[in-house]
């Protein structure tokens, strides 16, 4: 399961003598039931000219053969539960490493000094680690849900005691027992809500869904502290055995939701900082300053933004304008760089929050905007 660490592995990863060839493929079906990535794979292969007189197996050219180590790992290692790749791989050397995703990415193939990480930045950022806790009277199940996937699943046995269906008696017998059950039930929830605890103080989910019957879920939440009550994000209703499968499946329209949700408010209080000049900046220029002066708290990006830009080889800043010399220090520019990915790289490397959003919600500020620190 990919995480936050292999971005940082990639990020941090020595700089190689050789260029790395990124590429980033949509594994997933498409509407006819078939996977595409290998026609984008062998049309990015042909756009390379020097490679039309290389051979499979006999590569006189690097690029042909790292082409090839793309191939075979896709062939021997690809899982097809997965709907995205992102593989790595040195043109001329032989290091190659690839993260296989829950979730779709653009197909993309790069060359570049370092491993491309902004898809997979992309990928993890807006997705939340869920814990879902399902309940009813007699049981508990706590799963730990991340792009899609059951990271972590905990089951609660109890003990009840027998109800009898057959005990003959009056109203007053009747009575008894359901109080007994009322007080089993308070006993259960108690013990229920302390390994809810326990699981959030070991997993720290972003949010909890609870899962059960209206009058259980009411019930049982009252029995969490108020931190986790406050964490609760969702109720649904399922069946208390429903496979991990079923209740994603339950649950996606929520998680898909509360995203687009988030992604809206990220937008919003950009442009209502912007249009206020309260600690905010939009546009390449100015977001790309302050992020490189430290002062970025959140770093808001439309999704698959795209723009090249300059680095500076002297002093190392980079510029969205690419004429002239460098501002700072008068440096020679290199002239063709991907602005986006050094923006990303930037914020990974300072552990600013990222937020990426639809295109059109940030159209108007140019596709990029950071709200400030000071
Ligand atoms: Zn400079």
């Amino acid at each position: 399961m990919i995480s936050k660490q292999d971005i940082l592995r990639l990020l941090h990863r020595p700089e190689s003598e050789h260029p790395i060839l990124s590429v980033f493929l949509d594994t997933s079906v498409n509407s006819v039931n078939q996977r595409t990535h290998q026609v984008f794979l062998v049309k990015e292969v042909a756009r390379h000219e020097e490679l039309d007189s290389d051979r499979e197996g006999h590569h006189r050219e690097a690029l042909g053969a790292a082409f090839e180590r793309v191939f075979r790992w896709l062939e021997e290692e690809y899982d097809e539960a997965n709907r995205g790749v992102a593989i790595y791989t040195e043109i001329g050397g032989d290091w190659l490493e690839a993260v296989q995703l829950p979730v779709t990415v653009r197909n993309r193939t790069a060359v570049s000094d370092r491993p491309v990480i902004g898809p997979l930045a992309q990928a993890l950022e807006n997705d939340h680690r869920h814990g879902i806790v399902v309940v009813d009277r007699e049981h508990l199940r706590l799963l730990l849900v991340y792009l899609g996937a059951t990271l972590a699943e905990h089951e609660v046995r109890t003990d009840p005691y027998p109800t009898p269906h057959d005990e003959k008696g009056g109203g007053e017998a009747a009575k008894d027992r359901q109080k007994r059950k009322a007080e089993e039930v308070r006993h259960f929830f108690k013990e229920f809500a302390l390994e809810a605890t326990e699981f959030d103080r070991r997993y720290h989910p972003d949010d909890l869904v609870v899962v059960g019957t209206h009058e259980n879920v009411v019930h049982f939440v009252g029995f969490l502290p108020p931190h986790l009550q406050a964490k609760v994000a969702h109720t649904d209703h399922a069946p208390v055995h429903a496979t991990p499968t079923e209740l994603l499946e339950r649950l996606t329209p929520f998680f898909r939701k509360q995203v687009e949700t988030e992604e809206a408010t990220a937008a919003d209080r950009l442009r209502d900082r912007v249009v206020h000049r309260h600690l905010a900046v939009s546009g390449f220029a100015a977001t790309l300053e302050r992020l490189q002066e430290g002062k970025v708290d959140t770093l808001v990006m439309s999704r698959d933004l795209e723009r090249s830009g300059a680095h500076c080889r002297r002093c190392g800043f980079f510029l969205a304008r690419r004429d002239g010399s460098c501002p700072y220090c008068g440096g020679e520019l290199d002239r063709r760089v991907d602005l986006v990915e050094a923006m990303i790289r930037l914020a990974e490397e300072q552990e600013i929050v990222l937020e990426f959003v639809p295109a059109e919600a940030l159209a108007d500020l140019d596709g990029v905007g950071a709200l400030l620190k000071f």
